[in-house]
């Protein structure tokens, strides 16, 4: 059964919630003072959605010398045990030095997260909840756990999050494992202290003929997966981990590598819509394109479908061993690559022969990059003085006499990297300067390859009261 974990910092409301999501028949009352009650589980439910809950409060009772290094530890073992983590904050107190630890945990964790803003009950909960989105985890959800509200949105992010993992349930079950000796155990993770970082996922995607499977085979460093012209052949992998020159990844498959269908326009549907799930499971996209003819149709598809579903992009131009005129053909490339996709400004191209295996290792350092960026963190501190910077240097229109105002500007989210910005009247910024932003936002802190959102809010700068109070 999916299980949420409750964190937060002591106070904010992680027993009440757990009280309300179990059933108040069903919670512990074994409270004997002077005893920690560790971690609570219990069978909870929130509309027609059933789950288990794990609840880390009890440890106000615990010394006040040992209590931070018991609570880091605590929520670090309640994070491992559960599939998404519900992390509390209090919408009175605002944000607090303390909550940063726990956002670092889970941060470091990479733990699904939901970010619940408790005693938000009435006006100054909304503003509250807006401050929330400076922690990085998207969305926060304005909750009052004492009087009930915010269940609906709760129950909405929950439901996501269960589907989400369900979904990688599917996927891993039928995960073809081909590290011969300990093959990767989720378990492991959860044991072992600064376990390996998860494998980074690629799909490595394109028409037809491009290569595909030959650099995969290249990679794996065997003959693992059929190549050739020949038509008919069937494979069931889905997915394969490799130990590719140090670094963990795991390779998607797609039908490139499966050429079930003899009539070319059926394969090329079918490349789409297996490139489509591909897409989906991946966090570096790779494109691989043929040097002799690149960037057709499909292979932009491709691209935009990665764009869309806001995964960082690499484009390799395979057969390059064929080329001849090589800096011309590269420079040729890039240039195209950029005047077709201009939502993917700067993505790396990056010459490779699969059957040589020359760039290989150009290839390999292009997708390391790649997902670092798309996991790229900047701080709101940095963020808002440029943004000081762009609008003074580039004021935005003032339509009707009056100057629109970009007040302030904070990263919800990563993987893509996502920015939130509070304008004075965002129905009437002109898209043309949204792009100009997003344009900057890449080149000044090099996003290159990575999809970029930038959401608009009307509003104040949410800390700007305090700042007053100070
Ligand atoms: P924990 O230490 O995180 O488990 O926090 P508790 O659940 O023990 O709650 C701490 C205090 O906050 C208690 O006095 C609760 O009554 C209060 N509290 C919890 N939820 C809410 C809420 O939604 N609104 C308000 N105003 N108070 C709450
Ligand atoms: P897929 O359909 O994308 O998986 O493509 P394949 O890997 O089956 O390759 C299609 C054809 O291109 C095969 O005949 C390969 O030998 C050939 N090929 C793949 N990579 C290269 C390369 O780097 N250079 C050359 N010259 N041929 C290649």
């Amino acid at each position: 059964m999916f299980k949420l974990a409750i964190v937060g910092r002591p106070n904010v409301g992680k027993s009440t919630l757990f009280n309300r999501l179990v059933g108040k028949r069903l919670a512990l009352v074994d409270d004997q003072p002077g005893v920690t009650r560790d971690l609570r589980e219990a069978e909870a439910r929130l509309g027609d959605l059933q789950f288990m809950v794990i609840d880390t409060a009890g440890l106000e009772e615990a010394d006040a010398e040992s209590l931070p290094g018991r609570m880091r530890a605590l929520t670090e073992r309640a994070v491992d045990m559960a599939d998404a983590s519900l992390f509390l904050v209090d919408a009175r107190a605002g944000l607090l030095p303390q909550d940063a630890t726990f956002a670092e945990i889970l941060r470091r964790k990479g733990a699904r997260v939901l970010l619940g803003v408790n005693k938000a009950e009435g006006r100054q909960g909304a503003d509250a909840a807006l401050e929330g989105w400076s922690l990085g985890f998207g969305q926060p959800i304005p909750l009052s756990a004492e009087h009930g509200e915010g269940m609906g949105d709760l129950y909405t992010a929950l439901q996501e999050a269960m589907q989400e993992v369900e979904a990688q349930r599917a996927a891993g079950a039928v995960d073809l494992e081909i590290d011969e000796d300990g093959a990767f155990d989720e378990d492991d993770e959860a044991i072992e202290p600064g376990a390996p970082e998860k494998p980074i996922q690629i799909a490595v995607v394109g028409r037809p003929n491009a290569g595909k499977s030959t650099l995969i085979n290249k990679i794996l460093g065997e003959d693992r997966l059929l190549t050739g012209p020949e038509a008919g052949i069937t494979r069931d992998a889905i997915s394969v981990e490799i130990d590719w020159a140090g670094s963990r990844m795991r390779i998607f498959d797609t039908a490139g590598m499966r050429k079930k269908a003899r009539v070319q326009e059926k394969l090329e549907k079918l490349s789409v819509s297996d490139g489509l799930r591909a897409v989906k499971f991946a966090e570096v996209v790779v494109v691989l394109v043929d040097a002799d003819k690149p960037f057709e149709t499909q292979d932009l598809r491709i691209a935009d479908l990665a764009e869309r579903e806001g995964r960082a992009v690499v484009i390799g131009v395979n057969k390059w061993d064929l080329v001849e005129d090589r800096q011309g053909a590269l420079k040729l490339l890039t240039d195209e690559f950029q005047r077709l996709m201009p939502q993917l400004s700067g993505t790396p191209v990056v010459p490779v022969s699969a059957l040589s295996g020359e760039g290989l290792e150009r290839l390999r350092a292009a997708i390391l990059k790649a997902r670092s960026r798309w996991e790229m963190r900047i701080s709101t501190a940095k963020l808002n003085q440029w943004l000081g910077e762009m609008t003074s240097s580039h004021p935005p229109p003032a339509p009707g006499g009056r100057r629109i105002k970009l007040r302030y500007m904070t990263q919800a989210k990563t993987r893509p990297p996502t920015f939130i910005a509070f304008c004075s009247r965002p129905e009437v910024l002109p898209d043309s300067y949204k792009r100009f932003l997003v344009n900057g936002l890449r080149r000044d802190f090099g996003m290159q390859g990575t999809p970029i959102r930038l959401a608009w809010r009307k509003g104040e700068n949410p800390y700007e009261g305090k700042r007053k109070k100070r």
